[in-house]
């Protein structure tokens, strides 16, 4: 048993022994292993596939980086592949970081100069040229080549192999290519690896290899000649000598057959531009008539909207709301045009509803609104205010007018049920509101309306029916303007309008001076009217051009005829400020009458009424300026009518003024008037201004002119307007 026992510890003993034995062996083998230096390799990286960062791992790979790995492991070496930041080799054999750098020809100098050495040669790498046509090339000696910056390294081997060719470098091979389209080279030279690779893009399809001008250079590693460079060398030539051909063979097919080119954006665009731009234009187009289809739409519906709340559906016409936009819109496009507003009702019509059915009535309001449109111009308009209440915006034409409406629509509406075999005349009652130019300056439509029913409703209640005025004063003087301004072409060639003469004298020598010329009108209808009247409605609506150059014109003859009878006269005329905004050149006009009929410049005076002035100052004295320069007399007319501030004395640059005595003197000739008249006449006087005074009516009047130094003087004291005829009577 104890045997047993002391066999056993003997045996574990023995066991614990081994182990121990064993693990110092392991230990101290692998203390004894031979460590690997570790060789860091600067390499560049824009020459696939001899030198690129694979796009998955980020690494930098390629043939030479697979060849120098294999070299460096012969000769014992781990390797550390580094990506060269110097813009070319010769620079980067400065820097220390790198133990080598690759891939050289020969051995070359670094950029500062340094001596290099480089080891034997690691493969031979073929050199091509590429041209832009498949031309033969002249001698390489005489060749102008481009190539990368980058490899600059290499063109020192080329210009030893080759001391006549010419190197032009640029900073990547995209920018070389362009330089050789360009034509600033005759071709480029590059790696024939590297152009395998490049030479993918599509765009470089016209680039051509040239296989004749194919010469191989060294592939080696390099580095600065110092005793540890040789070293490294030498420990790298015995790996190379190591290396097989079919080992070399392997690793550059490994790579060249691998799809390394991949299209970018602008390959695609290259190849497909023209189906990606028609493509493009087709989706712009579909999404544009989709566009342009839902704007329609929405634009159709819109309309919808717009016509459901602007219109009547019953009737067709202007519902309140379209009625009220649509006046505000025609009376501010006219607001020269006579309008009135008319608030139409149809008495009983609800008896019309119980005693015929709403339908009859439904058709008799459509009547109704069909007819009054039908007589309707662009610019008037008809909307329904409630079941059988219209109104209308019509221009006011006079009396006859309202007798032809009553013709074409309210005996219609009236005999409308009487036409359909029921014995029932519908009755209308009308009220008009004349629409004022105040109206049209503070646009309140609903205000306009509100007065139209009034006179309705007056009407209606007095148990009448027709039509009834709000304001007829209103309507009466707008229907004389109507009259007057819608006559006046006719007046003119009628001979209807006249012009009168009033002289002017010199009250020192009664003699006369001039005349000023003065419109007067027999109208057919009206009888004579005064241009108190017809002058204002002329301007409101923009006529009187029209008629001033009537005026003028016929002047003109006059002032010839005078002239060749030997009668030189001077004759003042009327400017109104609506003629020079009408005509900014009017003194053109004035200048062709005085050619026209052969007068001299001074025989005609122009008058311009002081309130025009006040107006328009700058515009009327240009106009004034203007017209003095060609020799016209400028007078402003009115003096003293209201408008006069002493401040337009000074601006004024006019030959004469009138001083109105109308204006100046109350009933009688008071002190306070001659006080007044007095001092203006002698402050125009001292301003070198010409003075004459119209509204003479008493010799009193005219001795107190006189005594102040004023003595042209027109008046009923000397002469009323006359006629040619008696003008030239006293002549
Ligand atoms: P106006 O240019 O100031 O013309 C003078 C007005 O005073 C004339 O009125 C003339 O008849 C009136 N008159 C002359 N002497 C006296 C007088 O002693 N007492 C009174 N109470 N009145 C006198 P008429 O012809 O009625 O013309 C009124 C205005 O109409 C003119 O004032 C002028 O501004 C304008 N007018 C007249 N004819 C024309 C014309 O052909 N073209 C233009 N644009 N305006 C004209
Ligand atoms: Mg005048
Ligand atoms: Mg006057």
């Amino acid at each position: 048993m104890n045997r047993l026992r002391v066999r056993k510890r003997i045996f574990l003993a023995f066991l614990g022994t081994f182990i121990v034995l064993c693990f110092a062996v392991l230990f101290l083998n692998s203390k004894a292993a031979p460590s690997r230096d570790t060789l860091v390799v600067g390499v560049p990286s824009d020459r696939c596939p001899v030198f690129y960062v694979d796009p998955v791992s980020y690494e930098t790979v390629g043939i030479g980086v697979d060849l120098i790995k294999k070299v460096a492991d012969e000769a014992g070496y781990d390797v550390e592949i580094t990506t060269i930041t110097e813009p070319n080799l010769k620079e980067a054999l400065d820097n220390n970081a790198y133990d080598i750098v690759m891939p050289f020809g020969s051995s070359i100098q670094s950029a500062k100069g340094k001596n290099t050495i480089v080891t034997e040669n690691i493969m031979e790498t073929p050199f091509t040229l590429v041209t832009i046509k498949d031309d033969t090339l002249p001698t390489l000696n005489s060749l102008k080549i481009g190539m990368p910056v980058s490899l600059k390294g290499v063109s020192e081997t080329v210009q030893k192999l080759h001391p006549g060719m010419k190197i032009v470098y640029y900073d990547d091979i995209g920018e070389s290519v362009k330089g050789l389209k360009r034509g600033e080279v005759d071709a480029l030279l590059n790696n024939s690896y590297v152009w395998s690779y490049v030479l993918q893009k599509p765009s470089y399809i016209n680039l051509h290899v040239q296989p004749s001008a194919m010469f191989s250079m060294g592939f080696k590693a390099g580095t600065v000649d110092t005793i540890e460079g040789r070293e490294i060398i030498k420990r790298l030539d015995t790996g190379i000598s190591k290396i097989k051909e079919t080992q070399v063979e392997a690793i550059t097919l490994d790579y060249t057959t691998r799809r390394l080119y991949h299209y970018d954006i602008f390959d695609y665009l290259y190849l497909y531009g023209a189906f990606i731009i028609l493509g493009t234009l087709l989706f712009a187009a579909v999404i544009g008539t989709m566009v342009f289809r839902q704007r329609s739409i929405s634009l159709i519906q819109e309309e919808r909207v717009r016509r459901l709340i602007d219109h009547d559906e019953l009737t067709d016409v202007y519902s309140m709301n379209g009625f009220r936009k649509r006046v505000e819109d025609i009376l501010r496009k006219n607001p020269s045009v006579p309008y009135f507003l008319s608030y139409n009702n149809i008495v009983d019509f609800k008896f019309i509803n119980d005693s015929f059915g709403k339908e009859t009535g439904d058709k008799l309001l459509k009547f109704w609104a069909k007819i009054s449109k039908e007589i309707l111009s662009d610019d008037e308009a008809i909307g329904r205010v409630t079941s059988d209440q219209f109104v209308i915006l019509r221009r006011i034409e006079g009396n006859a007018r309202i007798y032809e409406d009553e013709k074409d629509v309210v005996e219609p509406v009236n005999n409308y049920l009487i036409s359909q075999g029921k014995n029932f005349k519908v009755q209308i009652c009308s009220g008009i509101y004349v629409i004022t130019p105040d109206d049209i300056q503070n646009m309140d439509v609903d205000h306009m309306i509100d007065f139209a029913r009034i006179a309705e409703r007056k009407l209606r209640e007095s148990g009448k029916t027709g039509f009834e005025f709000y304001n007829l004063n209103q309507w009466e003087s707008k229907k004389r303007a109507v009259e007057i301004v819608g006559h006046l072409s006719s007046a003119i060639e009628s001979g209807e309008v006249q012009v009168w003469y009033q002289p002017q004298v010199d009250f020192s020598t009664n003699k006369i001076i001039g005349a000023e010329a003065l419109c007067r009108w027999a109208h057919g209808n009206l009888g004579w009217i005064s241009p108190g009247e017809f002058i204002p409605a002329l301007e409101n609506s923009g006529k009187i051009y029209e008629l001033d150059c009537f005026v003028w014109e016929k002047v003109c003859q006059d002032l010839h005829r005078w002239n060749t009878v030997g009668k030189r006269m001077t004759i003042s005329v009327n400017v109104s400020r609506n003629d020079i905004e009408e005509n900014p050149n009017i003194h053109l006009l004035f200048v062709g009458l005085i050619r026209k009929y052969d007068l001299g410049f001074d025989q005609l005076h122009i008058e311009i009424t002081e309130s025009a002035y006040v107006a328009d100052s700058t515009m009327l004295n240009k106009t004034t300026d203007t017209l003095r320069s060609y020799g016209f007399q400028v007078e402003m007319d009115d003096f003293g009518s209201g408008y006069s501030s002493l401040n337009m004395l000074k601006e004024l640059s006019v030959d004469r003024i009138k001083l109105d005595l109308r204006f100046l003197t109350g009933p009688g000739f008071e002190e306070k008037g001659q006080i007044i008249l007095s001092y203006l006449i002698q402050m125009i006087q001292l301003l070198g201004i010409d003075l004459l005074a119209e509204g003479v009516e008493t010799l009193e009047q005219a001795n107190f002119l006189k005594e102040k130094g004023c003595v042209e003087m027109q008046g009923f004291y000397f002469h009323k307007p006359m006629s040619v005829i008696d003008f030239e009577d006293i002549i």
